[in-house]
């Protein structure tokens, strides 16, 4: 069981944080927090949050910070984060870091580790303009390396694979613009705070599992 459980994943989107989080909670008991699903979760449900959402996520930019918070706060604050919880894509900015650690000191939690996922940006475009999302239990494949045993199809549940509109190349480039600019000063921020642990994510999947387990262990 690893010892580091409040957890926030940093890193470029393609770096395998969805990927990495869907395994490690098969493995220990965590609660999986994705603000990217669940604006698209809003989205697929037609609420006034998730069309404010859409349009800032359809061209690559960050949905403005009062829209997140607060909803974050919210889940946060739910009994099933007690054992633990991975923030996988929020924090994005420093704002952002800053409110999370007064939402989890208002519900009594700590941050026990920020880990990046490091990857170089050639490998996060190819990653992400090839990738597959399941839309029923959002598990993710690739074209190229990580191919469904059937086409458009999820191993997992059945469901049908889709490619997200925000995954385009023109797309996808501007997210990576915009994590240099907004969110990679996070690195700073949680090495201040003595919690940045680094992974190598262009590893295969298994291997940048075991380095992960080595950092929150
Ligand atoms: P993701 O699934 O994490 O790649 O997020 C997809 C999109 O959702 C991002 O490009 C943003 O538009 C939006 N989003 C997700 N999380 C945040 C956040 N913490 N702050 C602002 N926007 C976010």
């Amino acid at each position: 069981m690893i010892r580091k459980r409040n957890l926030v994943f940093l890193g470029p989107p393609g770096a395998g944080k969805g990927t990495l989080s869907e395994i490690l909670i098969s493995d220990e008991k965590l609660v999986h927090i994705s603000t990217g699903d669940i604006f698209r979760a809003e989205i697929r449900n037609g609420t006034a949050l998730g069309s404010e959402a859409k349009a800032y996520m359809d061209a690559g930019k960050l949905v403005p910070d009062r829209l997140v918070v607060d909803m974050v706060a919210a889940r946060l604050a739910k009994d099933d984060c007690a054992g633990g919880f991975i923030l996988d894509g929020f924090p994005r900015t420093v704002v952002q870091a800053e409110m999370l650690d007064q939402i989890a000191g208002k519900t009594g939690r700590r941050i026990d580790c920020a880990v990046l996922f490091d990857a170089p940006r050639d490998l996060l475009i190819q990653r992400l303009t090839a990738r597959l999302t399941c839309r029923n239990c959002k598990a993710n494949f690739n074209k190229l390396f990580a191919k469904p045993r059937q086409d458009g199809v999820c191993d997992h549940c059945g469901g049908e694979l889709y490619q997200r509109s925000d995954d385009s190349l023109e797309t996808a480039q501007n997210r990576l613009k915009v994590y240099e600019e907004q969110t990679a000063p996070l690195i700073e921020f949680y090495t201040a705070g003595g919690l940045l642990a680094r992974i190598d994510s262009s590893l295969p999947k298994d291997r940048a599992y075991a380095a992960l387990l080595a950092v929150l262990s």
